[in-house]
């Protein structure tokens, strides 16, 4: 059965004390007064974070046979000046003017004008504030593809003011998120913290693709550290000011973005939420799904291409692999005016969280941009040689230098000369031909190239192949995002007995410790049947804790669920006489009895999600149901566990 996640129900005050009282996550530097937006994951947080990388380099790099590199998170300044982040990488801040307190202004807007809605939702209102309240309606559905302006217009229009002081506001500016610092002691090269793993893979094109033998099309992932100076870092570990980010540059021909295994994906029905829908809706809120074959998606045009479909495919599977539950996600596609004037399309998985919808993942098709941009600033042509099947006739402009006069003219810089000639492309070959005729001398770099220096004519050749630059399609997931919203969704009160229990349902592949191992007191007859469960596991790679405590063993049942532990092997005085020991799974907590070789068997294919747990009961003959303590909480609390019987 399908999990449910119910966001307005959530208890998000009850889950936040388990991940910080179980050390999940907890505010960095917390001792000396912690520091906003930055996060420790403790060891179950850590183990989590861990193994969504690990799936994440099985499900991408692996299975699709990426290339990964690992780059500097130090960033020169040319790199983000060319990539445009120098420029561009900003969000609109406004000041409070009488505590100076900063707030990221497009979140600010959107939070009082939900404010207002939701007071007068509380209330009757009159015709006249119906009005106001359709027209903050409206903004709110603009917000993401407002400018400086616009947002500034619906500051004035809605009378925003400081939530804490309600003084008034400065207008919105930008304000860079890059972490700005020097290399060196001098401090002569500035740089940056870099803002996203993407720019290491494009300057590295050339390399990369050499590695692949010149082999197109190919893709490149980086997992690593990003740093953003966010405004007012918040919603926990959501927006945070360092974070690891999981990209992938998926490099193609610009006119050949088919996907050579989009059949594999063909059928899979993809959750979108296309632009149309978009518009349609009144809010964010009420936005419907479409459910379409990824096939279908892009034969309508709704996706723009077989390859942005394809990894929008593969990213549903991984979200839906790790635990995401799949209806409470969705794939929301850009509006145009959010998608920069280069990108084609854009979708950014989306996933339903108490704090409303999140983007944890951004798609998008970004054209020639990237490489384009590296060429044009570093002077290095990224580019990729396409080989024609059938050799094409071309008009070419050549230009021929004349060695004798550059070398009368240029002696010792001739070299240097030819080479600038021969570098030109066809454009700046014609600009070349077209200043010659009208002003007889030309600069070419440092070098005035006169008349009597070239020969130029237009001339037939036969041509073979050519360069192009490719266009990019760029995955780009957050990973710490990810893992927040698989702990919101695996999060459920267990009721039963006297208290309130929490659960965390999270799949085993994920679970940061895949089984908790209770001998039924600490006495020392049980210590060769521990040591050679544990022994066991440890072989079989499966992270495994000893809880020997002198609590009951419901409670520590209960202390395991409540950090996702999926499976605990219980060991009695039975296990003393014939070796078994008991499986008790997390959420049915249904127990199986078998016997240590084979219980350990079963455990590496219920991790490894070879079989199911459902599957597992029914089917292996090795291991027998086991009723002695089913049921309740409340009766895995008491005596009932302290002897099992097994049942026939
Ligand atoms: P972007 O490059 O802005 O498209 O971000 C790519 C992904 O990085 C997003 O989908 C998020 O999952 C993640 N991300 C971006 N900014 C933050 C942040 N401040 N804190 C945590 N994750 C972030």
């Amino acid at each position: 059965m399908q999990r449910r996640f119910d966001r307005k129900s959530f208890d998000r005050d009850a889950f936040e004390t388990v991940l910080r009282r179980r050390f999940f996550l907890a505010p960095a530097f917390e001792i000396y007064g912690g520091v906003a937006g930055l996060f420790d994951y403790g060891p179950p947080g850590c183990a989590m974070k861990n193994h969504l990388i690990q799936l994440w380099r099985d499900h991408f790099v692996v299975e699709e046979g990426m290339l990964e590199i690992d780059g500097p998170t130090l960033t020169p300044d040319p790199v983000l000046r060319a990539s445009g982040h120098v420029d561009r990488f900003q969000d609109y801040m406004v000041r409070d003017l009488d505590t100076g307190a900063c707030y990221r202004a497009d979140h600010l807007l959107r939070e009082t004008l939900e404010n207002r809605i939701a007071a007068m939702d509380r209330k009757r209102t009159d015709v006249q504030e119906d009005r106001l309240r359709s027209a903050m309606e409206t903004c709110l559905q603009r917000i993401d593809e407002m400018n400086q302006e616009q947002i500034a217009a619906a500051y004035q229009q809605f009378d925003i003011r400081a939530p804490e002081s309600d003084a008034p506001l400065s207008a919105p500016y930008p304000f860079n998120l890059m972490f700005q610092t020097q290399i060196g002691p001098t401090g002569t090269i500035p740089a940056y913290l870099r803002p996203e793993t993407a720019q290491g893979i494009f300057v590295n094109f050339r390399r990369l693709l050499d590695y692949n033998n010149g082999r197109m099309p190919f893709a490149c992932a980086q997992i690593g550290l990003s740093f953003r100076n966010e405004i007012s870092p918040r919603a926990g570990i959501l927006r945070v000011r360092e974070f690891a980010q999981a990209e992938i540059e998926h490099f193609v021909h610009p006119d050949r973005k088919d996907h050579p295994k989009f059949n594999l994906i063909a059928d899979l029905e993809l959750i979108l939420l296309p632009r149309k829908e978009q518009h349609a809706a009144r809010s964010r809120e009420q936005m419907t799904t479409v459910l379409l074959r990824a096939a279908e998606a892009v034969r309508q045009g709704i996706v723009d291409n077989e390859t942005l479909a394809y990894f929008i495919a593969r990213t549903q599977q991984y979200a839906q692999m790790i635990g995401i539950l799949p209806n409470h996600m969705r794939f929301r596609q850009h509006l145009e005016s959010e998608m920069a004037h280069y990108a084609r399309d854009c979708w950014d998985l989306e996933v339903e969280t108490s704090y409303g919808w999140v983007e944890c993942v951004g798609l998008a098709d970004r054209a020639c941009y990237d490489l384009q941009a590296h060429s044009a600033a570093s002077k290095v042509d990224l580019v990729a040689y396409e080989k024609f099947d059938e050799p094409r006739d071309e008009t070419f402009l050549q230009i021929t230098p004349l060695k004798r006069v550059i070398g009368t003219k240029f002696r010792g810089e001739t070299p240097q000369v030819l080479e600038a000639i021969e570098k030109l492309g066809e454009t700046e070959r014609a600009q070349l031909q077209q200043q010659l005729t009208d002003q007889d001398q030309v600069q070419l770099g440092p070098y005035v190239i006169t008349r009597e220096m070239v020969t130029i004519e237009r001339v037939n050749r036969k041509i073979h192949g050519r360069s192009y630059c490719p266009s990019v399609i760029e995955p780009s997931f957050g990973i710490g995002r990810l893992l927040y919203c698989v702990l919101e969704h695996a999060f459920y009160n267990r009721t039963g007995g006297d208290e309130l229990r929490t659960v965390l349902a999270l799949k085993p592949a994920i679970a940061p410790v895949k089984s908790v191992v209770l001998p039924l007191s600490k006495n020392e007859v049980f210590e060769p049947v521990i040591q050679a469960v544990l022994h066991a596991l440890a072989k079989c790679r499966l992270t495994v804790r000893l809880d020997e405590s002198n609590v009951s063993i419901g409670r520590r049942y209960a202390r395991a669920d409540e950090i996702g532990v999926p499976f605990c092997v219980t060991i009695d005085f039975d296990s003393l006489v014939d070796h078994s020991v008991t499986l008790r799974e997390r959420d049915s907590m249904e127990q199986v009895r078998g016997s240590v070789g084979d219980v350990v068997r079963v455990l590496v294919e219920l991790v490894t999600g070879e079989r199911s747990w459902t599957e597992l009961v029914s089917t292996d003959p090795s291991l027998k149901p086991f009723t002695g303590q089913q049921s309740t909480s409340a009766v895995e609390d008491g005596t009932v566990c302290e002897k099992p019987t097994q049942s026939a």
